[in-house]
């Protein structure tokens, strides 16, 4: 999440001394940021926030149940999304960013899961203070669409991609190793790793047609919240998980017991632990069920290049 903050920080800062001294800062101490969209009541609802910013005179805070904060207990920043003020609905939303400073984390839940471990991805309440400059001019709705939502996106496709191509690898490796054995037959599972790398090959050109569309509108990126751009972007995160979490499968199903295996070179165990998170974080059906309008909307291109 720290790459798609800094996206965040480097395109929507302007015009803001606070921010803009953040931004030196991150780079100059290298600091690390955390993200905090996640609730208690409404979870991975991203574009409604249950937290509210509560302002006097120039001075902010906010309170809320962060049901999950990956690496929160090392971060030196935290950015958040949260509604305007405890009047505004939840929807109208902004981005707000505090550092380590200017709030307390009590740890609500810890970070047992089945796999990600690595994330630290901890419960938390989260009672932070600070300043009214903090909060971005800009409304969070438009830093969503231009920068959160596509970076996010596509980072966490390349993720995904990058333990996709790593299942991959040692699907290859077992069924060159069992052909080269005494018996010169390729395993049972063989077909599976030839079908995987077809779906390797769709997963690659789906993300790199995303990155395209990301880097064409680097200049103009108001451009990117088209309604067909943003279904674009959010269907990337579907289909992307969905790719990635069968082709580990078929490596599994390619390499048998030795994938099954928690130990051994063939190991598929850990890619599997891992991806089957991509489904679940901001559950796809939650994205196929807000993408439903969009879609109804947007008349699918019957050219190939349009
Ligand atoms: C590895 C990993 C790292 C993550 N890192 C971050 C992070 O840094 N920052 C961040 O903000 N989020 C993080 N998340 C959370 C993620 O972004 C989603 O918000 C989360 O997966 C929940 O998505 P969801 O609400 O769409 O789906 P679900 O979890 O399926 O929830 C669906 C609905 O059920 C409700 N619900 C779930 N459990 C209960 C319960 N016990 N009682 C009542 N209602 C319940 C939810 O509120 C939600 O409305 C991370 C997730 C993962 C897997």
């Amino acid at each position: 999440m720290h790459q798609v903050n800094v996206a965040c920080l480097v395109r929507h800062a302007k015009n803001n001394d606070w921010l803009e001294r953040l931004q030196k800062d991150v780079v100059e101490k290298q600091l690390l940021i955390a993200s905090s969209t996640t609730e208690g009541a409404s979870g991975g609802d991203i574009r409604n926030s249950d937290a509210a910013v509560f302002a006097e005179d120039s001075r902010i805070s906010i309170e809320r149940d962060a049901s999950v904060i990956s690496y929160g207990d090392y971060a030196d920043a935290i950015m958040m999304t949260a509604r305007r003020d405890r009047g505004s609905a939840s929807s109208d939303q902004v981005l707000v960013v505090f550092e380590r400073n200017d709030y307390r984390l009590e740890c609500t839940q810890s970070w047992d899961a089945l796999g990600m471990r690595g994330t630290c991805s901890k419960g938390f309440r989260l009672r932070a203070r600070g300043d009214k400059a903090q909060i971005f001019r800009e409304p969070y709705e438009l830093i969503h669409s231009q920068t959160m939502m596509p970076f996010a996106n596509v980072l966490w496709g390349a993720v995904w991609t990058g333990i996709a191509a790593a299942a991959l690898q040692r699907a290859r490796a077992f069924v060159r190793k069992v052909g080269t054995c005494a018996t010169g037959k390729l395993p049972p599972g063989a077909a599976h790793m030839t079908r995987a790398r077809a779906s390797f090959e769709t997963l690659r050109g789906v993300l790199q047609s995303s990155i395209r569309a990301l880097d064409a509108n680097e200049v103009d990126p108001s451009r990117l919240t088209a309604i067909d751009v943003q279904t674009g972007f959010n269907l990337l995160k579907v289909e992307s998980s969905e790719l990635a979490l069968a082709i580990v499968l078929a490596a599994l199903k390619t390499c048998g017991l030795a994938g099954y295996r928690n130990n051994g070179e063939f190991s598929i165990s850990r890619y599997l632990r891992d991806i089957l998170s991509s489904p679940l974080m901001i559950s796809n059906e939650r994205i196929l069920a807000n993408a439903q309008i969009a879609v109804l909307l947007s008349e699918p291109p019957l050219g190939l290049m349009d």
